[in-house]
């Protein structure tokens, strides 16, 4: 008879396994949980979340992880069967989203809009309620978490009333429209003053029609603008075309719904930097992109 090792194999005493959905939720809980954890994203650069699928990899990650974390409100469309599957085995599933409150989130044709790291101000608003959640089940570190997330909130705020005043600064009131492929970019022109045209809906799941891209092309040519915008994480074939169409020149490839690369840094002040694979760096170059674009 097989009897029981006289001491159990110790348990590891190491790092809290996380597993975020987006580069944008994987840069909040690296900078909140730092050494306590191991973050691994399932989308890198240039992946569109509304249509990501877990291949057996992805999903084995999944499986793995202590914490899972995701933007919710419905951005990982093709996710959230998993998510209730593994909910249902006890897996600790984060929707960051749903921490907001909802006079807050968008409504896009009944559903609520997922794009909330367009909006730095808003996004640093998950810190608080990130951390209070992390605490529950892993307590130690908790002290450490509560004041990394109020340093992440406040780098946020500060990126953003520093794109505020880029605009102030340099665009003419007729010139803030931001035209782009799909609609990812309402938060961020609620935040930032911008009006936004998108030739697809909120998902990347419907194709922009006809109609919409002559609507478009007809708003580009009447406001006289000088430039549209492609997307890194969606085709360029619909922003491209309306350049042709309206002379209007491809003003750069904005971030959307995907990170950039940690080697592309972007400049805040004499003393900081920021990194295309944050989400205060992507939306920093964003709005650099735009001004350059659409200044006269
Ligand atoms: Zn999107």
């Amino acid at each position: 008879m097989c009897s029981p090792p006289a001491t159990r194999p110790k348990e590891p005493a190491g790092l809290i396994k996380v597993v975020c959905t987006t580069g944008m939720v994987a840069d909040l809980a690296r900078q909140i949980l730092q050494g306590e954890a191991e973050v691994t994203v399932l989308m890198g650069p240039g992946m569109d979340p509304h249509s990501f699928t877990p291949g057996p990899a992805e999903m084995a990650k999944l499986k793995a992880a202590d914490v899972i974390v995701a933007n919710g409100l419905r951005l990982e469309g093709k996710l959230e069967e998993t998510f209730a599957t593994l909910q249902r085995q006890g897996r600790q599933i984060v929707l960051l989203g749903e921490k907001l409150p909802r006079d807050q989130v968008l409504d896009a044709d009944g559903l609520y809009d997922p794009h909330i790291w367009g909006d730095l101000s808003l996004w640093s608003k998950l810190a608080e309620p990130f951390v209070a959640e992390m605490s529950v089940r892993f307590p130690t570190p908790a002290l450490a978490w509560r004041s990394r997330g109020i340093a992440y909130q406040k780098q946020l705020l500060k990126v953003h009333s520093h794109m505020k005043q880029l605009v102030d600064r340099n665009l003419e009131k007729p010139q803030r429209v931001l035209v782009t492929s799909h609609d990812a970019f309402r938060y961020f022109g609620r935040a930032y003053g911008l009006e936004v045209k998108a030739a697809q809906g909120i998902s990347t799941a419907t194709e922009a029609g006809l109609k919409d891209v002559v609507e478009l092309a007809k708003l580009v040519k009447d406001r006289g603008l000088k430039a549209v915008f492609v997307e890194s994480s969606v085709s360029p074939a619909v922003i491209q075309r309306l350049s042709k169409d309206t002379g209007a020149k491809v003003g750069g490839e904005l971030f959307s719904d995907a990170l950039g690369a940690a080697e592309d840094k972007v400049t805040l002040d004499e003393t900081t930097e920021l990194g295309c694979d944050t989400v205060a760096g992507m939306q920093l170059r964003n709005m650099q992109t735009i001004i350059r674009a659409l200044k006269n």
